[in-house]
This record gives C-alpha cells, sequence and structure tokens, in this order.
C-alpha cells in the first residue's frame, strides 16, 4: 500500500476472492461455479452483441429487463441489474445503512459483508449462528439497522424458510432487509413474490451460479419500485454502463433457454444427494444444504488438512480460517464424474491419515 490511501480505506481488508487457478488443471470445486457452459443460446446472443461493442451498452438493459420481467412475474421498474449481484449489494449498503442505520447480519455469512460495509463507511452488526449453525431470526426483530439475511446461507447451504423471513421483513417496516438469493434456485424458497407486499424488501439473485454466467458478471435486484429507484440513484452515480451488452445479451439466453436451466439445476440436486450418501458413508458430518456446495467436515481432519490434502491431489475445496468454520470444507458440486474424483480422493486421504 501507498502512503497515498486515503483515511477512508487505510484499515480496509479486502475479500479475498477463492482462488482462480491457472498453472494447473485442478478439479475446481472451490468457487461455487456452474460445471455446465453456458447455455449455448447465451454465447449466441453475446456474440452477436460483440458486433456492436463501438457503441455504449443500454443503461437500463431494455432487452433483459423485458424478458426478466416476464421470467419473474415483477415489472420493469421493480429491478436493477449490476456487474455481479455482488455490486447490486455493495448498492444497498451504500444507500440503506448509515451511520444511524448499521448493517445487521450473521457472523458466519457470505464473507464480503463487512468488507462492503467496511467500505461504505458503515458500522455493522454480527449476530452469532445458533450452535448448529442456523439464524435465530429473533436477533432481527426488534434490532436497529438494515439486515442482510443469505438465504440459502453461505458457506453453510442451510436456507431459512419463507415464513421466517417474512417475519423479519414485517416486524420493522421502516428499515430495509436485504435477502441474498445467489443459491435459492437449488432448493431454497424465494422471498421474490413477497416484494408486491412489502415495500422494505431487496431480493437479490446472480447469474453466476445456476444460470453459468460467473464470468459474465450479472446480477440484478427486485424491490418496490422506490427502493430501486434509490439504487439507480447510486448505480448512475457511479457507472451508468456496468452492465455491458455482451453479458446483457448472455443474460437474455439464459433466461429463455429454460429447459436447459432446469436441467442443470436437476442435476445438481441429484449429485449433490449422491454426494452427501457418499461423504457420510466416508464419515463426514454435513449441514444441510439447499445450495450448490456442500459444507463437509471429518472429526479426524480439520479443515486446512483437507484442502492441503485435497489440493496435492488435484481436487480445490475452499475453507474458512476463521473460528467455528476451521474444521469444514466447503465444496461445490459439480458433474458426477467430478465428484467421483472428490470422493476417491477424500477415501485416499482417510486411509492414508486417519
Ligand atoms: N451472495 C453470496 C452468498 C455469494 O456466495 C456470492 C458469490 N460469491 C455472491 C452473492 C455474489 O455473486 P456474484 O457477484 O457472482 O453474483
Amino acid at each position: 500500500m501507498s502512503r497515498y490511501i486515503s483515511k477512508r480505506h487505510d484499515k480496509l481488508s479486502a475479500y479475498v476472492p477463492g482462488e482462480q487457478p491457472q498453472d494447473k488443471k485442478y478439479v475446481k470445486l472451490n468457487t461455487n461455479e456452474s460445471p455446465f457452459p453456458p447455455s449455448p443460446f447465451a454465447t449466441r446472443l453475446a456474440r452477436q452483441a460483440a458486433g456492436n461493442l463501438n457503441l455504449y451498452c443500454d443503461p437500463e438493459s431494455t432487452v433483459l429487463a423485458s424478458v426478466a420481467a416476464e421470467t419473474f412475474g415483477v415489472d420493469k421498474d421493480e429491478m436493477i441489474f449490476t456487474n455481479g449481484s455482488d455490486e447490486v449489494l455493495d448498492f444497498a449498503f451504500s444507500a440503506f445503512c448509515d451511520e444511524e442505520t448499521p448493517a445487521l447480519f450473521p457472523d458466519i455469512t457470505y464473507g464480503f459483508y463487512p468488507v462492503f460495509a467496511t467500505r461504505n463507511g458503515v458500522p455493522y452488526k454480527e449476530f452469532p449462528l445458533r450452535a448448529d449453525l442456523t439464524v435465530d431470526i429473533n436477533d432481527y426483530i426488534g434490532a436497529k439497522g438494515t439486515v442482510f439475511i443469505a438465504n440459502p446461507n453461505a458457506p453453510t447451504g442451510i436456507s431459512l424458510p419463507l415464513s421466517e423471513i417474512e417475519k423479519i421483513v414485517k416486524s420493522d417496516s421502516n428499515r430495509v432487509v436485504v435477502v441474498d438469493e445467489a443459491y435459492v434456485d437449488f432448493g431454497g424458497e424465494s422471498a421474490l413474490p413477497l416484494i408486491k407486499k412489502h415495500d422494505n424488501l431487496l431480493v437479490t439473485r446472480t447469474f453466476s451460479k445456476s444460470r453459468s454466467l460467473a464470468g459474465g458478471r450479472l446480477g440484478v435486484g427486485f424491490a418496490n419500485k422506490a427502493l430501486i429507484a434509490d439504487l439507480k440513484k447510486i448505480k448512475y452515480s457511479f457507472n451508468p454502463y456496468n452492465v455491458n451488452s455482451m453479458t446483457a445479451a448472455a443474460g437474455v439466453g439464459a433466461l429463455l433457454d429454460k429447459e436447459y436451466f432446469d436441467a442443470n439445476v436437476k442435476s445438481i440436486i441429484a449429485v449433490r444427494q449422491d454426494t452427501v450418501r457418499a461423504l457420510l458413508a466416508l464419515g463426514f458430518t454435513c449441514t444441510s444444504s439447499d445450495a450448490n456446495f456442500l459444507f463437509a467436515k471429518h472429526e479426524k481432519l480439520s479443515g486446512e488438512a483437507l484442502y492441503l490434502a485435497l489440493k496435492e491431489k488435484g481436487v480445490l475445496v475452499r475453507y474458512f480460517d476463521k473460528d467455528r468454520l476451521k474444521e469444514y470444507v466447503r465444496i461445490t458440486v459439480g458433474i458426477r464424474e467430478q465428484m467421483q474424483v472428490l470422493i476417491e480422493k477424500l477415501a485416499e486421504i482417510i486411509g492414508e491419515k486417519v
């Protein structure tokens, strides 16, 4: 860091993304990407859009907005598109938190939330998950501040029922509740229909997981149009062209190719179930995951030991050096063949080390 960095950012500790190794080929199960390529229709539309890259993109992503309005059953002014859902989350910290309105979220959740809060100069309070790693909604009922709940949560994969989410939203209509549904397509219950009922609810989704566009960077926020206008104020004060034309076109293709989406989600869920069974047979304990990843531990090996031994054998998973998470590894659910390699390697590791 140089001596010129602003005081505002001096103390910021940046988010550390999962490894994206460029040197060696791994069975890559560390960043919750889809193992499936984008829909061929999405790539065709993106290629066509590339021919117009001399022009700025449409700041409102109008075509994408029409298709998304139809797909999700919302009005165009109830959506904002962003550069990944990280960006809409960042906008929400900026728009809906301040000195008097701290961000509230669990102590174990998406690791970017504290970074967004700090970068936006807003205070935050973390509520510990229960011993079984579930969210206690009573922590948020009566607390003052903007609530951020990942549902399903990361890295546990555990989801809250919609009725519980609605209790938080209803408990105080004077504050905003943000429900981060990055993984909801793999088994959670979406709060999206509730945006018509509650004007203090923002639901965020991503195209990075179930729609195979992590590298395209496309996210979306859904809310009542006044909340969306607040978020757009931030967007237009930052970068009106946050979603480039190729990505917007790929998003259209990903939404219209419903068959491809459904088949991929179905496959991930089936492979997840089979992987859980295989992990249990090897002596692992897994949280009950509704996401495209598993959170697993083995009583004989730490998360770090598992991570290192798997890496040595060509399989990348993620572990977190944080209390209560240290014992676990987070394993992205890939295709069946990848998971077979994972289970074979884990069996070897357990045979060698336990
Ligand atoms: N929310 C959660 C809970 C996540 O795990 C991620 C992915 N790292 C995101 C949001 C952001 O994903 P993206 O910016 O790719 O949409």
